[in-house]
């Protein structure tokens, strides 16, 4: 195998997503692995110790809001995509729907999983390559928002250097659609003539083919648009805020986000600027928690 087999390979992982649902289990434990090796983890995994506890975290913070979190799925599943080795699985029982293995027959058996030896060898020589496969992983299923939060889960600084390609005017166009305040609590704070903290968030991910768009794009002060990105807040299809409740805090969270559930957000200027409610179901179902 060489690097750019595996480059292929991972990236090949993350299309099995179904029409820009997000599936961030796959995602989630290769990041999870070749951080570790990133550590100098050895190329094994005991799913009972390490994967059961940590990759279910991850999945929990990262992943889209489920009643159950299944770390056991991605660790058994990726072995079906050609670059991961499992270890004592012959014994375990499967599922009754599929061919799963059962979290509990995992851990019986004291299961073990890995990048397959082949890339394992070439992740164990290559800092480099592992911290670029890491950087493509996260950066195609994630918004720069929220990378650098799960590298410091994964124990990581966050250094990534690639330079994100965006659409040059989405910025711009969008923050001239709202007049250049927030959509929610018209914060438009400004340094001289300059905006500060005030910024263009997409409502569909662009991981997830959102498109740089003003009709995808809400202007945001930057509490505002982490809250989106992390799925604290959403916008209705009548253009209202909707706040989790999972939402918690001091009497300034109240303020900043808990007072503006159900207000109306401002609209852009000219109606072909509004926002399409396709985005918005989108980033109800995907992203609100
Ligand atoms: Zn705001």
């Amino acid at each position: 195998m060489t690097p750019n087999e595996l480059r292929a390979a991972i990236l090949g992982v993350k299309r099995w997503s179904h029409a820009d649902q997000r599936a961030p289990n796959k995602p989630l434990m290769m990041a999870y692995a070749l951080a570790k090796y990133i550590q100098g983890h050895g190329q094994m995994f005991s799913y009972e110790d390490e994967v059961d506890r940590d990759v279910y975290l991850l999945l929990k913070r990262f992943g889209p809001s489920r009643k159950a979190y299944h770390p056991e799925y991605p660790f058994w599943r990726l072995f079906n995509d050609g670059i991961w080795r499992l270890d004592n699985a012959e014994e375990c029982i499967p599922r009754s729907s599929n061919s799963d293995a059962k979290k509990s027959e995992l851990i019986k058996h004291q299961v073990t999983g890995g990048f397959s030896d082949e890339a394992y060898e070439l992740l164990r020589n290559d800092t480099q390559l592992a911290t670029e496969l890491l950087e493509t992983i996260l950066t195609e299923s994630f918004p720069e928002s929220i990378v650098p939060e799960i590298t410091t889960q994964l124990g990581l600084e966050f250094t990534f250097k690639r330079v994100q390609k965006r659409d040059p005017n989405f910025r711009r166009e969008v923050l001239n659609a709202y007049n250049g305040k927030c959509a929610i609590c018209g914060f438009d704070a400004r340094l001289n003539d300059d905006l500060f903290a005030l910024e263009a968030a997409h409502i569909k991910w662009k991981q997830f083919n959102g498109p740089c768009t003003v009709n995808n794009g809400l202007a945001l002060c930057a509490i505002h648009h982490k809250a989106l990105d992390k799925g604290a807040i959403t916008i209705t299809p009548e253009m209202r805020v909707a706040v989790s409740d999972s939402v918690n805090g001091g009497g300034i969270v109240e303020q900043l986000i808990c007072d503006f559930d159900s207000k109306q957000i401002q609209r852009p200027r000219q109606t072909k600027h509004l926002p399409l409610e396709a985005y918005f179901d989108w980033h109800g179902e995907n992203v609100f928690r």
